[in-house]
């Protein structure tokens, strides 16, 4: 069978004593928007720029169609990439950073014009083909970049935090846009960010990496709802950890004893622990019921407020539940429109056997 249009195999780059990348195996088909992400120093932009061509990596393969691209020049590879601060040409016209890599590779002028036309107007910016750089807004000169990138029909679109200089409106508008291009142009885009929703709005699969490492690999819905470790599980969402020990498993359900008493997991037969394993429990921050009354559920934690954070539509609550663990409740504020909340108040948060997500620990 024929191999993925790109894949990593063994991937690793060090610097000096530094490890950046650590053997990381990543098949990428056509046709897919993968995201990278993970936190600050995790090799993101390392194995973004080792598939460029710009980073030669210390062992392992980047193979494009099959075929191991390791020596090629970054110009030989067809893998653009779209930079966080554009490196947008400021002495040259729209229309001439657009052109610029056609002309590069010997593109007569006419044609090459009429490419880069064709190019402003598929990011819709072609009525300001003959302006200057300066001329332009932040989200303008993004779709230049972009245009800029894709002149040359590449197979594969590189971009590296290609956001982050935008402010939150702008930006939120751009993911929209550069989704709804890629889904259009079904060209492979591989997306470098540290931002968890703007990867999980426009990823079809994200990499979640830590240490040089991947740590998952899957559809955001996915990787949301089932962590594949704590490390995930604490970079992704909102989630809280409950550590302990199983002391009873049968018939779909495991008992664990924790600090906050014991906890009930439902978790299929295929991948419950034993009798004696320790484990820690992921529960979700918006999966609660929160009450200043009764508990809901059996699992259930009581704690005092300690703060209310409210970003538009969601609110977050931290609670102390004693021995220094903070518990987080996410809710719409609307579900709270009628819940007096007050610091030092104590609820009580309670989530279904369900809800309880079991991590080995
Ligand atoms: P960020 O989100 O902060 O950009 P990242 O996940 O993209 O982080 P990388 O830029 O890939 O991380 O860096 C991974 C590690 O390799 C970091 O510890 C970084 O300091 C180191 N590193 C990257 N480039 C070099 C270099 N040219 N020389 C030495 N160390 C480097």
């Amino acid at each position: 069978m024929a191999e993925p249009l790109l894949v990593l195999d063994g991937l690793s780059k060090r610097f000096g004593e530094q490890e950046a990348v650590r053997g990381i195996d990543l098949e990428i088909a056509e046709g897919e928007f993968i995201a990278l992400m993970g936190p600050s120093g995790c090799g993101k932009t390392t194995t973004l720029r080792m598939i460029a061509g710009l980073e030669e990596p210390t062992s392992g393969e980047v193979r494009l169609d099959g075929e191991r691209v390791n020596e090629r020049k970054p110009w030989e590879r067809d893998t653009p990439m779209v930079w966080q601060s554009l490196a947008l040409f400021p002495y040259l016209s729209v229309r001439g950073n657009v052109e610029f890599g056609l002309k590069m590779r010997g593109m007569p002028g006419k044609e090459r014009r009429a490419r880069a036309l064709k190019w402003l107007e598929q990011v819709g910016i072609d009525d300001y083909a003959n302006r200057n750089i300066a001329q332009l807004s932040g989200g303008e000169r993004q779709r230049v970049a972009l245009a800029r990138a894709l002149v040359t029909e590449p197979r594969i679109l590189l971009l590296d935090e290609p956001l982050s200089a935008l402010d939150a409106h702008l930006r939120v508008r751009m993911q929209a846009e550069i989704t709804e291009l890629q889904r259009r142009l079904g060209i492979t885009f591989v997306y470098v960010t540290h931002n968890q929703s703007e990867a999980f709005a426009m990823a079809s699969r994200v990499v979640i990496m830590d240490a040089g490492l991947i740590q998952q690999i899957g559809a955001p819905r996915e990787v949301y709802r089932a962590p594949a470790n704590r490390f995930v599980a604490e970079f992704v969402g909102t989630n809280n950890i409950i550590e302990g020990r199983v002391r009873s498993a049968g018939g779909g359900r495991i008992g664990v004893e924790s600090a906050h008493g014991t906890i009930e997991a439902a978790v299929p037969a295929a991948r419950a622990p034993a009798v004696g394993d320790a484990v820690n429990l992921v529960v979700s921050a918006d999966r609660v019921v929160l009450d200043a009354q009764a508990k809901a559920h059996s699992n259930a934690v009581s704690g005092a407020v300690i703060s209310e954070e409210f970003i538009g539509s969601v609110v977050t609550l931290h609670l102390d539940v004693g021995g220094g663990t903070v518990f987080r409740v996410q809710k719409q504020a609307h579900e709270l429109d009628t819940v007096d909340i007050t610091p030092g108040q104590t609820f009580h948060v309670s989530w279904r056997a369900e809800d309880t997500y079991v991590l080995p620990a």
